[in-house]
Protein backbone atom coordinates (compact mmCIF):
# COMPACT_ATOMS: atom_id res chain seq x y z
CA UNK A 1 0.00 0.00 0.00
CA UNK A 2 1.40 3.12 -0.72
CA UNK A 3 1.64 6.21 1.70
CA UNK A 4 -2.01 8.27 2.16
CA UNK A 5 -3.98 5.73 0.03
CA UNK A 6 -7.17 6.14 0.94
CA UNK A 7 -10.59 5.10 0.79
CA UNK A 8 -11.78 6.37 -2.25
CA UNK A 9 -8.34 6.27 -3.94
CA UNK A 10 -8.59 2.53 -2.93
CA UNK A 11 -11.79 2.31 -4.86
CA UNK A 12 -10.04 3.81 -8.09
CA UNK A 13 -7.38 1.47 -7.77
CA UNK A 14 -9.12 -2.01 -6.74
CA UNK A 15 -6.95 -5.21 -6.06
CA UNK A 16 -5.37 -6.51 -9.17
CA UNK A 17 -6.97 -9.67 -9.98
CA UNK A 18 -5.22 -13.00 -8.35
CA UNK A 19 -3.70 -10.64 -5.01
CA UNK A 20 -5.28 -11.13 -1.82
CA UNK A 21 -6.99 -8.09 -0.30
CA UNK A 22 -6.36 -7.04 2.89
CA UNK A 23 -9.18 -7.55 5.30
CA UNK A 24 -8.54 -4.67 7.28
CA UNK A 25 -6.76 -1.30 6.60
CA UNK A 26 -6.59 1.44 9.17
CA UNK A 27 -5.01 4.62 7.65
CA UNK A 28 -4.63 7.43 11.00
CA UNK A 29 -7.69 5.72 12.39
CA UNK A 30 -8.91 7.69 15.35
CA UNK A 31 -12.15 7.09 17.40
CA UNK A 32 -13.11 10.19 20.00
CA UNK A 33 -16.18 9.21 22.34
CA UNK A 34 -18.32 11.97 22.86
CA UNK A 35 -17.77 15.81 22.00
CA UNK A 36 -16.15 18.99 24.10
CA UNK A 37 -15.06 18.79 27.57
CA UNK A 38 -16.08 15.35 28.01
CA UNK A 39 -14.76 14.16 24.91
CA UNK A 40 -12.06 10.78 25.26
CA UNK A 41 -9.64 10.37 22.63
CA UNK A 42 -9.76 6.15 23.06
CA UNK A 43 -7.94 5.45 19.54
CA UNK A 44 -5.63 7.84 17.71
CA UNK A 45 -3.93 8.15 14.59
CA UNK A 46 -4.00 4.17 14.48
CA UNK A 47 -2.08 3.00 10.81
CA UNK A 48 -2.04 -1.04 9.94
CA UNK A 49 -3.14 -3.68 8.02
CA UNK A 50 -4.89 -7.21 8.72
CA UNK A 51 -4.65 -9.92 6.36
CA UNK A 52 -5.48 -13.38 5.73
CA UNK A 53 -2.21 -14.77 7.40
CA UNK A 54 -2.36 -12.12 10.01
CA UNK A 55 -2.37 -13.79 14.10
CA UNK A 56 -1.89 -10.99 16.15
CA UNK A 57 -2.03 -9.94 19.85
CA UNK A 58 -2.94 -5.96 20.96
CA UNK A 59 -1.59 -5.53 24.08
CA UNK A 60 -1.75 -2.85 26.33
CA UNK A 61 -2.89 -1.67 29.56
CA UNK A 62 -6.73 -1.31 30.61
CA UNK A 63 -8.22 1.93 29.03
CA UNK A 64 -5.36 2.28 26.31
CA UNK A 65 -8.32 1.82 23.37
CA UNK A 66 -7.76 -2.07 22.87
CA UNK A 67 -11.42 -2.88 22.47
CA UNK A 68 -12.21 0.43 20.49
CA UNK A 69 -9.89 -0.63 17.92
CA UNK A 70 -11.24 -4.17 17.83
CA UNK A 71 -14.63 -2.12 17.47
CA UNK A 72 -13.71 -0.38 14.72
CA UNK A 73 -12.33 -3.07 12.78
CA UNK A 74 -15.63 -5.17 13.65
CA UNK A 75 -17.49 -1.69 11.74
CA UNK A 76 -19.24 -1.53 15.44
CA UNK A 77 -17.84 1.98 15.38
CA UNK A 78 -16.92 4.36 13.37
CA UNK A 79 -13.87 6.36 12.82
CA UNK A 80 -14.08 10.43 13.77
CA UNK A 81 -11.00 11.44 12.17
CA UNK A 82 -8.86 8.99 9.48
CA UNK A 83 -9.84 5.87 7.41
CA UNK A 84 -10.77 2.23 8.19
CA UNK A 85 -12.03 0.13 5.44
CA UNK A 86 -12.27 -3.97 4.29
CA UNK A 87 -10.96 -4.44 0.63
CA UNK A 88 -11.06 -8.23 1.19
CA UNK A 89 -14.55 -8.30 3.01
CA UNK A 90 -16.71 -6.63 0.77
CA UNK A 91 -16.48 -3.17 2.60
CA UNK A 92 -14.89 -0.58 0.70
CA UNK A 93 -15.06 2.34 0.64
CA UNK A 94 -18.03 2.46 2.60
CA UNK A 95 -19.84 -0.16 2.64
CA UNK A 96 -20.42 -2.48 6.06
CA UNK A 97 -17.83 -5.64 6.47
CA UNK A 98 -19.46 -9.26 5.69
CA UNK A 99 -17.80 -12.35 7.08
CA UNK A 100 -16.50 -11.53 10.66
CA UNK A 101 -16.62 -13.20 13.79
CA UNK A 102 -16.07 -12.10 17.26
CA UNK A 103 -15.77 -13.40 20.35
CA UNK A 104 -16.45 -11.44 23.70
CA UNK A 105 -14.36 -11.62 26.92
CA UNK A 106 -17.41 -12.36 29.38
CA UNK A 107 -20.16 -15.42 29.13
CA UNK A 108 -22.14 -14.50 25.67
CA UNK A 109 -23.93 -18.43 25.41
CA UNK A 110 -27.78 -17.96 26.10
CA UNK A 111 -28.37 -19.92 29.54
CA UNK A 112 -31.42 -22.26 28.03
CA UNK A 113 -29.55 -23.85 24.73
CA UNK A 114 -27.68 -26.55 25.09
CA UNK A 115 -23.70 -25.70 23.55
CA UNK A 116 -24.52 -27.17 20.26
CA UNK A 117 -27.62 -25.30 20.44
CA UNK A 118 -25.48 -22.09 20.98
CA UNK A 119 -23.33 -22.73 18.29
CA UNK A 120 -26.38 -23.41 15.85
CA UNK A 121 -28.30 -20.45 16.86
CA UNK A 122 -27.09 -17.39 14.84
CA UNK A 123 -27.26 -19.66 11.69
CA UNK A 124 -30.52 -20.77 12.29
CA UNK A 125 -31.20 -16.80 12.94
CA UNK A 126 -29.30 -16.15 9.53
CA UNK A 127 -32.23 -18.48 7.86
CA UNK A 128 -29.95 -21.53 7.62
CA UNK A 129 -32.65 -24.39 8.01
CA UNK A 130 -32.39 -26.04 11.29
CA UNK A 131 -30.70 -29.35 10.31
CA UNK A 132 -28.01 -27.17 8.29
CA UNK A 133 -27.57 -24.86 11.40
CA UNK A 134 -27.04 -28.07 13.49
CA UNK A 135 -24.84 -29.66 11.23
CA UNK A 136 -22.32 -27.15 10.64
CA UNK A 137 -22.37 -26.27 14.22
CA UNK A 138 -21.86 -30.01 15.34
CA UNK A 139 -18.58 -29.54 12.18
CA UNK A 140 -17.30 -26.64 14.27
CA UNK A 141 -17.49 -28.24 17.40
CA UNK A 142 -15.75 -31.53 15.96
CA UNK A 143 -13.31 -29.16 14.11
CA UNK A 144 -12.05 -28.07 17.75
CA UNK A 145 -12.28 -31.52 19.51
CA UNK A 146 -15.17 -30.32 21.41
CA UNK A 147 -17.88 -32.54 20.73
CA UNK A 148 -18.01 -33.59 24.16
CA UNK A 149 -19.29 -30.81 25.18
CA UNK A 150 -22.34 -30.58 22.72
CA UNK A 151 -25.36 -31.79 24.72
CA UNK A 152 -24.04 -29.45 28.17
CA UNK A 153 -26.01 -26.21 29.18
CA UNK A 154 -23.58 -23.51 29.65
CA UNK A 155 -24.08 -23.63 33.91
CA UNK A 156 -22.23 -27.38 33.18
CA UNK A 157 -19.08 -25.70 31.39
CA UNK A 158 -16.20 -24.28 33.08
CA UNK A 159 -15.60 -20.90 31.95
CA UNK A 160 -13.09 -22.38 29.54
CA UNK A 161 -15.15 -24.56 27.70
CA UNK A 162 -17.63 -21.82 27.94
CA UNK A 163 -15.09 -19.96 25.35
CA UNK A 164 -14.60 -22.52 23.25
CA UNK A 165 -18.19 -22.88 22.47
CA UNK A 166 -18.17 -19.29 21.61
CA UNK A 167 -14.90 -19.85 19.57
CA UNK A 168 -17.18 -22.46 17.81
CA UNK A 169 -19.95 -20.73 17.32
CA UNK A 170 -18.04 -18.29 15.43
CA UNK A 171 -16.25 -20.44 13.29
CA UNK A 172 -19.29 -22.60 12.25
CA UNK A 173 -20.09 -19.24 10.18
CA UNK A 174 -17.06 -19.03 8.42
CA UNK A 175 -15.97 -15.88 9.01
CA UNK A 176 -12.81 -14.80 6.99
CA UNK A 177 -11.64 -12.57 10.29
CA UNK A 178 -11.42 -13.61 13.49
CA UNK A 179 -11.69 -10.63 16.21
CA UNK A 180 -11.41 -11.73 19.75
CA UNK A 181 -11.90 -9.34 22.86
CA UNK A 182 -9.97 -10.81 25.64
CA UNK A 183 -11.43 -14.11 25.14
CA UNK A 184 -8.84 -14.87 28.24
CA UNK A 185 -9.90 -11.91 30.73
CA UNK A 186 -11.89 -14.43 33.10
CA UNK A 187 -9.86 -17.00 32.33
CA UNK A 188 -6.39 -19.10 34.63
CA UNK A 189 -3.52 -19.40 32.25
CA UNK A 190 -4.14 -23.20 31.62
CA UNK A 191 -7.52 -22.61 30.43
CA UNK A 192 -6.68 -18.99 28.26
CA UNK A 193 -4.28 -21.01 26.82
CA UNK A 194 -6.83 -23.57 25.45
CA UNK A 195 -8.79 -21.02 24.22
CA UNK A 196 -5.91 -19.39 22.51
CA UNK A 197 -4.59 -22.95 20.94
CA UNK A 198 -8.28 -22.93 19.42
CA UNK A 199 -8.76 -19.25 18.15
CA UNK A 200 -5.71 -20.02 16.22
CA UNK A 201 -6.69 -23.57 15.01
CA UNK A 202 -9.72 -21.98 14.05
CA UNK A 203 -7.86 -19.15 12.07
CA UNK A 204 -5.42 -21.69 10.46
CA UNK A 205 -8.67 -24.29 8.94
CA UNK A 206 -10.66 -21.18 7.81
CA UNK A 207 -7.54 -19.50 6.35
CA UNK A 208 -9.11 -15.98 8.69
CA UNK A 209 -6.93 -13.53 9.80
CA UNK A 210 -6.71 -13.17 13.46
CA UNK A 211 -7.18 -10.39 16.10
CA UNK A 212 -7.00 -10.87 19.79
CA UNK A 213 -6.56 -8.26 22.48
CA UNK A 214 -5.36 -8.70 25.77
CA UNK A 215 -3.73 -7.51 28.56
CA UNK A 216 -1.58 -10.53 29.22
CA UNK A 217 1.43 -10.58 28.10
CA UNK A 218 2.05 -14.12 28.67
CA UNK A 219 -1.07 -14.71 26.19
CA UNK A 220 0.08 -12.33 23.48
CA UNK A 221 3.29 -14.15 23.22
CA UNK A 222 1.44 -17.58 22.19
CA UNK A 223 0.60 -15.16 18.68
CA UNK A 224 3.00 -14.84 16.36
CA UNK A 225 2.55 -11.54 16.39
CA UNK A 226 2.21 -8.65 18.98
CA UNK A 227 1.15 -5.33 18.12
CA UNK A 228 1.13 -2.95 21.62
CA UNK A 229 -1.08 0.11 22.82
CA UNK A 230 -0.64 2.57 24.66
CA UNK A 231 -3.04 6.12 25.27
CA UNK A 232 -4.55 5.15 21.87
CA UNK A 233 -2.19 4.95 19.69
CA UNK A 234 -0.32 1.95 18.25
CA UNK A 235 2.80 1.48 18.78
CA UNK A 236 5.40 0.32 16.38
CA UNK A 237 2.67 -0.38 13.78
CA UNK A 238 5.62 -1.34 11.51
CA UNK A 239 5.38 -4.71 13.13
CA UNK A 240 2.10 -5.12 10.42
CA UNK A 241 2.71 -8.87 8.57
CA UNK A 242 3.83 -7.32 5.39
CA UNK A 243 6.26 -4.53 7.72
CA UNK A 244 4.65 -1.67 6.26
CA UNK A 245 6.08 1.23 6.75
CA UNK A 246 3.53 3.67 7.34
CA UNK A 247 4.12 7.63 7.28
CA UNK A 248 4.42 7.97 10.74
CA UNK A 249 6.41 5.87 11.45
CA UNK A 250 8.32 6.80 8.10
CA UNK A 251 8.50 10.19 9.42
CA UNK A 252 10.04 9.22 12.79
CA UNK A 253 13.03 7.22 11.76
P1 LIG B 1 -9.22 -1.08 26.53
O1 LIG B 1 -10.04 -2.07 25.79
O2 LIG B 1 -7.77 -1.08 26.16
O3 LIG B 1 -9.41 -1.19 28.02
P2 LIG B 1 -11.16 0.87 25.59
O4 LIG B 1 -11.14 0.91 24.12
O5 LIG B 1 -12.26 0.13 26.26
O6 LIG B 1 -9.73 0.38 26.13
O7 LIG B 1 -11.21 2.35 26.15
C1 LIG B 1 -10.35 3.39 25.68
C2 LIG B 1 -10.79 4.71 26.32
O8 LIG B 1 -12.09 5.03 25.85
C3 LIG B 1 -10.88 4.65 27.83
O9 LIG B 1 -10.49 5.91 28.34
C4 LIG B 1 -12.34 4.41 28.09
O10 LIG B 1 -12.72 4.92 29.35
C5 LIG B 1 -12.99 5.17 26.96
N1 LIG B 1 -14.27 4.58 26.54
C6 LIG B 1 -14.49 3.32 26.13
N2 LIG B 1 -15.78 3.13 25.79
C7 LIG B 1 -16.39 4.32 25.99
C8 LIG B 1 -17.73 4.79 25.82
N3 LIG B 1 -18.69 4.00 25.35
N4 LIG B 1 -17.99 6.08 26.14
C9 LIG B 1 -17.01 6.90 26.59
N5 LIG B 1 -15.74 6.53 26.77
C10 LIG B 1 -15.42 5.27 26.48
MG1 LIG C 1 -11.18 -3.68 26.47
Amino acid sequence: MRPHQGAADFAANPVPPGAVPDLVICERAAHTYGTGITAVVAVHDVTCRVLPSTRVAITGPSGSGKSTLLHLMAGLETTTAGALWWPGLGGYPLAHPGRIGIVFQGPSLLPALDALENVAFPLQMAATGDHDAKELAWDAMRRLGITDLAGKLPQELSGGQAQRVAVARVIAADPALILADEPTGQLDHHAGGLVIDVLLQAADELSAGLVISTHDPLIAHRLPQQWTMNDGRLLDPTLTPTGMTTARSAGRS
